[in-house]
């Protein structure tokens, strides 16, 4: 009897998860309202360098990629006047779950759960509306590290986590990453090699028939890099050298109008 009401239970909270990945999606996809993303800043080292920076964030700082999903959205027929809206949050003290380096796929579905009930507690700031999707931006210190971890964007949750440095220099290209890993989330996959980080030909290319092919004089979003040469690429230095390719927009749904 209790076995049964447990695999009850379980089965009835799948369908729930199901169900609502499936409603996330048709919602995300329909580019009849205005999608409210918010950006919940973090100090991802503690450092006051970060400290700092996050002191300076304005809401300003990321209208280039509001402006980047307008103008694309309309190139590819999109009416919606305003696709998204960002909206910064106040700086969360509490960093989200680490994925393990080298984490399996279990591992990857077991920090996607941990990272949900993180996203849901972390959504709740007074007197303020959560958003649709949430994007968690960490920042760091540049020289108390190399590179900085790798981000994820996942349209199942809606969310993302971003690993950026604090370098105001690395505003513009911050702001790629943000852009590439909100793309994700609306369902959109990566478009590079992920043994090289080159882009793959043809849709990791901004202008496929371009003569000559190189170099690229803009990068694709989901590849996050314009190719210089067969063998060189550079990621642009802000959303003004990107685009959304045929792809990317067929796989968000911009191109079903
Ligand atoms: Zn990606």
């Amino acid at each position: 009897m209790w076995k049964n009401v447990r695999v009850a239970v379980l089965l009835l909270v799948l369908v729930i998860v199901a169900g609502r990945a499936w409603l996330d999606r048709v919602q995300t996809q329909s580019w009849k309202n205005t999608v409210w993303v918010g950006i919940f800043p973090l100090n991802g080292d503690g450092s006051p360098v970060a400290e700092r920076y996050l002191a300076a964030l304005s809401q300003d700082d990321f209208a280039s990629i509001e402006t980047f999903f307008e103008h694309e959205a309309h190139r590819f027929g999109v009416p919606l006047d305003q696709p998204i809206h960002i909206e910064l949050y106040p700086e969360g003290k509490q960093l989200p779950p680490e994925l393990e380096q080298g984490a399996g796929v279990l591992g990857v579905a077991w920090w996607s759960l941990k990272l949900r009930w993180f996203a849901a507690h972390a959504e709740k700031v007074p007197g303020r509306t959560p958003p649709r999707i949430r994007i968690f931006v960490l920042y760091h210190d540049p020289t108390s590290l190399p590179t900085v971890p790798d981000s994820h964007g996942m349209q199942k949750g809606l969310m993302g986590v971003v690993h950026v440095f604090a370098v105001k220099e690395m505003a513009g290209s911050n702001n790629i990453v943000i852009a590439h890993e909100l793309m994700h989330t609306f369902g959109a996959t990566d478009k590079y090699d992920f043994g090289n980080g080159a882009p793959l030909y043809p849709v990791g290319f901004a202008d496929r028939d371009q003569k000559p092919l190189y170099p690229q004089s803009s990068a694709e979003i989901m590849a996050g890099r314009r190719a210089i040469s067969p063998t060189a690429s550079e990621m642009p230095a802000s959303l003004r050298a990107v685009v959304v390719g045929a792809g990317t927009a067929d796989e968000i749904r911009w191109t079903h109008h």
